[in-house]
């Protein structure tokens, strides 16, 4: 049984001006104990709506989202039971989920649900501070006076005040410096493995993703299309898009390759094209793409892709080129 995991879930919304939206279509992960497991892709994928579908903030549709093996209420923020706050999101802006009226201290105690957090509470919120690497006098003050590293710090304190097993970080660090982002991931990086949570971190940014996740997951359009262990992810994609994302990083090597970039945009999650939903992107479409891809599995990597039934793997157009 696996601390989370998320089964089969779709997200589907009307929208007035788009009509009927499958933000999220069927997708399952599971994330573990002292697992970091990320997932990638372009904005408008769906990322962010599955986040909020996990944590209990966004509708799902169908399927299910289990933790210790017992579904997780499909229910607003405030109603969450002691078993839903386990699982806890740190979102992508500091600024927003925070009070601005309201101390640190009092925001930390209002949360606190850890064993300790009802016989001292103020020991806790020191501890908690302590442990996000806060001096316990901010405890006093507001959060204009902080930072936007700070604050992050101060709302993965807030996201620990409620004994969680699980963290759901979307995009935590997008909207910080490039030094504070550096020492807020470590920070969540260091707690998973201190506090034997998982974490499912989602990012736009494969390249951090490749540093710190054990697993990675590519989603486009509303679907995981590749998923597994992270260094085998990166040294052999399966999937034509896990490969495209890959080659528009900027390259630090001897020989000058050029830049492989995505053609066009994400397709609106109203209009999904049939069969595999890359088909319009991708440069080794075939006509058994207009059907759906079969899921192929690679040891503990599977992508789904009619590419290797053809017994080819994704290149680069460069590679393309030149063959
Ligand atoms: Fe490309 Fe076809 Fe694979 Fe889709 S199924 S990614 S169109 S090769
Ligand atoms: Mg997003």
């Amino acid at each position: 049984m696996s601390l989370l995991e998320v089964r089969d879930v779709e997200v589907r919304f009307r929208s007035r001006s788009r009509g009927a939206v499958r933000a999220v279509d069927g997708v399952s992960l599971t994330v573990e104990r002292g697992q970091v497991v990320g997932l990638v892709g372009e904005s408008g994928c769906g990322k962010s709506s599955l986040a909020r579908a996990v944590v209990g903030l966004e509708h799902v549709s169908a399927g299910q989202v289990l933790l210790d093996g017992a579904p997780v209420a499909p229910l607003g923020w405030r109603r969450r039971t002691a078993h839903d706050v386990r699982l806890q999101m740190v979102f992508q802006n500091p600024y927003g989920s925070l009070n601005p009226r309201r101390t640190i201290g009092s925001q930390l105690r209002d949360g606190l649900r850890t064993p300790a957090g009802a016989a001292d509470p103020a020991g806790e919120v020191r501890r908690l501070l302590d442990l996000v690497g806060l001096d316990a006098e901010a405890a006093e003050r507001y959060p204009h006076q902080f930072s936007g590293g700070q604050r992050q710090r101060v709302v993965i304190a807030r996201a620990l005040a409620a004994d969680p097993d699980v963290l759901v970080a979307d995009e935590p660090v997008t909207a910080l410096d490039a030094s504070s982002q550096a020492q807020v991931v470590n920070l969540l990086v260091r707690l998973v493995d201190e506090l034997g949570l998982g974490m499912l971190f989602i990012s736009h940014d494969l390249a951090l993703v490749r540093e710190i996740a054990d697993v990675t997951a590519v989603m486009y359009l509303g679907r995981i299309v590749e998923a597994g262990p992270t260094a085998q992810v990166w040294s052999s994609p399966q999937h034509p898009y896990t490969r495209a994302l890959i080659d528009a990083l900027p390259r630090i090597s001897a020989a000058p390759t050029l830049p492989v970039s995505l053609l066009g945009e994400v397709p609106d999650a109203a209009r999904i094209p049939v069969g595999c939903r890359f088909r319009p992107r991708c440069p080794h479409a075939m006509d058994v793409c207009r059907t759906d891809p079969p899921v192929v599995q690679l040891g503990a990597q599977w992508s789904a892709c009619w590419l290797p039934a053809h017994g080819a793997t994704p290149t680069t157009t460069q590679d393309t080129a030149g063959v």
